[in-house]
């Protein structure tokens, strides 16, 4: 039976924050965990000895603290030379964290497990679709795959196609080759949702690709536009036995995006926060969401930006929710003060001083959660109209089932200001109305605006007029 290690690294750093991601951040699974973590319920049904080394993840952030990735990547390296001999090996990876000091850490990551298992040995990895792709990462492996939705609805199906194409290598004895063709194109996952056009047609273009005999897998990068790094830029990722065939497919999606390139759009209406605001008082329905998108946690921002509470306050609104705020030390003044209790706060403004400043409220505790799995301590403050949430620890707000939890009824409130970009499909599905507030934060969706210095130029929309040909 073939021996296959497996696990990785994931996560997305966002390199214009002022912040650092280090160890507590990260989720880590060892041995029998992982194998039961539920991330991999494919592999029972695989002819495999599937061998879990150690996965790591933590919630997009700012970039990983130099000795919190050495320290990981020690660990995997040292379970992986204590698996060998191995035929595979398979990488559970993101594809878009940046590490203090070190661009490429997924190169990075790939390189030192090539090493050690030697150049006989087959690696598949898969990644999100928001990943930034190097030739250097590419050529340590033998294939990978992608997402192929944004949001990510296809997580299972990606992982368990990457050990697929592992086994089927495997067993008929092939070394496939990729193709890697960087596109010149930088974009937010706003405005690249596949639930919308033109991605939506883009990513359908795949399925032409899984038809040709001589490929495995074709998946198109949007990459991930908050990283100021010479990677950073979409990519067409081709693994197959034929050379010319994947730089057909490769040519024919990388020019597809790039034709689209003016086309990309948010998926719902987009303006300042006031200009949102507004429109969702005007409209007649209750249960309109906005999203808080520059400060989105999910993304890499903080989540401690407290500009769409002071906006909400500033325009009066009659009722709505922030979710939400972090701030460790507000919510222990809160349990102080307790349930009911009047508290005068300073909110946010700590993690990402350099794009928000903290906000003086007053109001009432009006709900203490104890210890939420993701949030930790968890209080509510009603302000006027406006009742803000905040968090021990950064918590996405993903699901209507978070603001049931506080025994809150989002729907019922005009305004659920939202720490996100595109709405997630649960809030999706929920929200009467959706728009999307162009707020300040480490992911500014104003891409022009924002300070690169170090990606490959030019590049599309840095360097609007510019031509290009695919390969
Ligand atoms: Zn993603």
């Amino acid at each position: 039976m073939k021996r296959i290690g497996f696990g990785g690294i994931a996560t997305e750093s966002c390199t214009f924050s002022p912040a650092v991601t280090a160890l507590a951040d990260f989720t880590l699974l060892r041995g029998a965990a992982l194998a039961e973590s539920g991330r991999y319920p494919f592999l029972s049904d695989m002819a495999g000895q599937f061998l879990p080394l150690l996965h790591a993840r933590a919630l997009p952030g700012a970039p990983v603290a130099a000795h919190t990735y050495q320290n990981i990547k020690t660990e995997f390296l040292t379970r992986l030379q204590a698996a060998l001999p191995l035929d595979g090996v398979y990488l559970d990876l993101h594809g878009a964290m940046n590490v203090a000091g070190m661009d490429d850490a997924e190169g990075d990551w790939a390189e030192s497990v090539r090493q050690i298992v030697g150049p006989d040995c087959l690696i598949s990895a898969s990644m999100d679709l928001h990943g930034n792709i190097s030739e250097r990462f590419v050529a340590a492996i033998d294939m990978l795959t992608a997402y192929r939705t944004a949001p990510h609805v296809d997580v299972l199906e990606t992982r368990a196609k990457a050990c697929r194409m592992l086994m089927h290598c495997l067993a008929e004895g092939r070394r496939p080759q990729i193709t890697r063709l960087p596109v010149p194109v930088l974009l937010p996952g706003e405005r690249t949702s596949t639930e919308y056009e033109p991605a939506a047609a883009i990513y359908a273009a795949l399925k032409a690709s899984d038809q040709r005999p001589e490929i495995l897998d074709a998946s198109i990068f949007v990459g991930y536009v908050w990283a100021d790094e010479p990677r950073a830029s979409a990519t067409v990722i081709v693994t197959g036995f034929d050379e010319v065939v994947c730089w057909q497919e490769a040519r024919r999606l990388g020019q597809l995006y790039w034709d689209a390139r003016h086309q990309f759009q948010f998926g719902v209406p987009a303006g300042t926060a006031d200009e949102c605001i507004q429109q969702a008082l005007a409209a007649p329905e209750d249960g309109i969401f906005i999203s808080d998108s520059g400060d989105n946690p999910t993304a890499g921002g903080a989540g401690d930006i407290p500009y769409m509470t002071e906006r909400l306050l500033a325009n009066g609104v009659p009722s709505a929710i922030v979710a939400s705020i972090v701030d460790p030390g507000a919510v222990i003044r809160c349990i102080i003060a307790g349930l009911g209790g009047a508290v005068a706060l300073s909110i946010g403004g700590n993690l990402d001083p350099l794009h928000g400043e903290r906000l003086s409220i007053r109001g009432q505790v009006i709900r203490l959660k104890e210890d939420d799995p993701v949030g930790g301590n968890i209080a509510v403050v009603q302000v006027d109209g406006v009742k803000v949430i905040l968090t021990e620890r950064r918590k996405p707000f993903h699901y209507i089932s978070d603001f049931d939890q506080l025994d809150l009824d989002a729907l019922a409130h005009k305004i659920v200001a939202v720490k996100v970009g595109y709405l997630v499909p649960d809030l999706k599905a929920a929200a009467r109305r959706a728009f999307m507030a162009l707020t300040p934060g480490a992911v500014n969706q104003d891409i022009p605006a924002l300070n690169y210095r170090r990606v490959n130029r030019p590049l599309y929309p840095l360097d609007p007029a510019m031509e290009w040909q695919p390969g």
